[in-house]
């Protein structure tokens, strides 16, 4: 049988990020793990892809070989790849299922002291180009998680207690034999907490715990780029049994500007002048960002011609020195005219004519181009 794509395994996109095949793979593995599919030959095998997947896409170097030359990139078939079967297990996901492969080897522990790191949660924040290039503070609305005021909690229907878990008996774990061993594995019914809450808190549903929103300051540094992200440490979801809170993330995009368009630290407009400005030379008004600021377009300049206005970009967050506003100016045909004004570009025009090919120094080049490429 042909073997499926890794990233369609996990339906994950090829660009997936390291956390979105992370929250996939936890996914897929608790929906197909032998132990909640017992005798299920295909989730047994899906079982085994899933895994497959998860290790060559969560290591960069497996990945981006994988990526390049496909399986036989990383076939251990091939002598490329390592970590073969469960002894693979422990790193990423140990927070998960740590409890039922690391402990294999028996050895008690302790129900309902196991915690978990709680979910990072991302912020998507779009602010503007100026914002961007001088720092921003605001304020966001964040989920936040309470302790119930009506079971303190506990999760238990206030007059009633958690029970002692009637699967595992407290113990948050099951003895299952598989094949020649024995091995412990986190209780089904109580998730490993070893209790039971027979009467739930009505309030709260038994989750001890109320979800709310909270207010956080967002303070975005001058030069961010978009595309970037800051943490908030210990902003996302609660951890579980005193585990830590998991990270808030603000993704930060930049909305397209009227007037500038963006290059790393760059920045780039394009700049209307008039005809009689090329011609003569003159001062003329640049925007930037902090400001107009003045320039002087010399004599004779042509249309598409860039002028380059040093340290007038943005200074980015890991450079010493701002960048530059390069100004793309294009000459302005003038419409509209009056007879006057077209009898006096007609005395103009002749003028141009008595004086030859000296005023027109490209055309001249470029006829001589046309008539070598005729000849
Ligand atoms: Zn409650
Ligand atoms: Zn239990």
């Amino acid at each position: 049988m042909a073997k499926q794509d890794y990233y369609d395994v996990l339906s994950v996109a090829k660009n997936a990020s390291d956390n979105d095949i992370k929250k996939a793979y936890r996914k897929l593995a608790m929906k197909y793990h032998p132990d909640r599919n017992p005798g299920n030959k295909g989730a047994e095998e899906r079982f085994k892809e899933v895994k497959e997947a998860y290790e060559i896409l969560s290591d960069t170097q497996k990945r981006a070989a994988y990526d390049q030359y496909g399986r036989s990139g990383v076939d251990p078939n091939m002598g490329v790849a390592s970590a073969q079967g469960f002894g693979g297990f422990s790193d990423a996901f140990g927070d998960i299922f740590g409890d039922i492969f690391g402990q294999a080897g028996g050895g008690s522990r302790r129900a309902g002291t196991q915690s978990y790191h709680g979910a990072d949660l991302r912020y998507s924040m779009e602010i503007s180009l100026e914002q961007a290039a001088h720092g921003y503070s605001t304020q966001i609305r964040v989920p936040n998680w309470t302790s119930c005021q009506v079971c303190y909690g506990a999760g238990a229907k206030p007059g009633t207690k958690p029970e002692a878990c009637p699967t595992c008996h407290g113990q948050g774990q099951v003895r299952v034999s598989q094949g020649f061993f024995s091995i412990q594995q986190t209780c089904s019914k109580c998730h490993g907490i070893g209790t039971h809450i027979p009467d739930p808190c009505t309030y709260c549903h038994g989750d001890g715990k109320i979800k709310e929103t909270k207010t956080l300051e967002v303070k975005i540094p001058a030069g961010i780029d978009d595309g970037m992200r800051i943490r908030s440490s210990g902003n996302g979801e609660p951890g579980i049994n005193n585990g830590p809170n998991g990270d808030l993330y603000v993704e930060i995009h930049i909305k397209p500007h009227t007037v500038f368009e963006r290059d790393g630290n760059d920045l780039h407009c394009q700049m209307p002048i008039a005809f009689t400005t090329a011609v003569l030379g003159g001062e003329i008004e640049v925007p930037t960002l902090s400001g107009k600021a003045c320039f002087t377009v010399p004599e004779g300049t042509q249309s598409s011609k860039t002028f380059c206005l040093r340290g007038k970009g943005i200074k980015g967050l890991r450079s010493s020195l701002p960048g530059d506003l390069y100004v793309h100016v294009q000459v302005e045909t003038p419409v509209k005219l009056t007879d006057t004004q077209r009898d006096l570009l007609r005395q103009f025009e002749k003028s141009l004519v008595e004086g030859g090919a000296r005023h027109s120094p490209q055309s001249k080049s470029w006829f001589d181009r046309v008539k070598s490429f005729f000849e």
